[in-house]
C-alpha cells in the first residue's frame, strides 16, 4: 500500500496494484462480516430433552445444542460452526460453511496482490530512474522495505491457498483433517 505514491500514473503497476488491493479488502470484508455458520441451539426443545434423546458425541455442551456432522466447537469464538475449516487467527475469525467460499477468493487474492507488488518492487530496483524522482533515497526505502514485507509473508499464504485447494479436492477441512 506504501508504495502507491510511488507508482506511475494510469500505468499498468497502478491498475493491476489498485484493483487488486480493492478487490482484496472487499473479499476480507466479506470474509469478517458474514456470519460463518455459528449454529443457534432450539429454543422450542430444550437441552436436558436432548440430552435424553441422544448419545453425547451428537451434543455440544457448551452450546446446549445438537450437532452435526460436520459442525465443531470453536475454541476461541466459544461457539459450534456449520462444517469449521479452522478459526482464522491472523483475523480472528472462524472460517465456517457460510464463509469459507470468501476466505478461499481473499487468500487467492492476497497471493495475487503479494506478487504483483514483489514483481513491482524488482522492476522499479531495477529501473528506478532516481535521477527523476523526487525523493529518491525514500522511494529506494519505500520500495525495499515492501519487497521484505511481500517476501515475508508471500510463502505464508501460497501454503494457505494450497492447503485450502488440497482439502477441497479431497472434500474434506482443515479441522477434518487434524482432528
Ligand atoms: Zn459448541
Ligand atoms: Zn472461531
Amino acid at each position: 500500500m506504501f508504495v502507491f505514491p510511488y507508482v506511475d500514473r494510469h500505468g499498468y503497476w497502478q491498475y493491476s496494484l489498485t484493483f487488486l488491493l480493492t478487490v482484496k479488502f472487499i473479499l476480507l470484508s466479506f470474509t469478517v462480516c458474514t456470519d460463518p455458520g455459528f449454529m443457534k441451539s432450539s429454543e422450542a426443545v430444550p437441552f436436558l430433552e436432548l440430552v435424553k434423546k441422544f448419545e453425547p458425541d451428537y451434543l455440544c455442551p457448551s452450546c446446549e445444542i445438537l450437532c452435526t456432522e460436520d459442525s465443531r466447537h470453536c475454541l476461541v469464538c466459544n461457539r459450534c460452526v456449520e462444517r469449521l475449516d479452522h478459526h482464522c487467527t491472523w483475523i480472528n475469525v472462524c472460517i465456517g460453511l457460510k464463509n469459507h467460499a470468501y476466505f478461499f477468493a481473499w487468500a487467492c487474492l492476497f497471493a495475487c496482490y503479494l506478487i504483483q507488488l514483489t514483481l513491482f518492487c524488482f522492476s522499479h530496483i531495477s529501473h528506478a530512474g532516481l535521477g527523476a524522482r523526487a525523493n529518491p533515497v525514500l522511494f529506494e526505502l519505500t520500495v525495499v522495505s515492501n519487497l521484505l514485507i511481500s517476501l515475508l509473508f508471500l510463502p505464508f499464504v501460497l501454503v494457505v491457498v494450497y492447503m485450502q485447494i488440497n482439502h477441497f479436492l479431497r472434500g474434506t477441512t482443515l479441522n477434518q483433517t487434524h482432528s
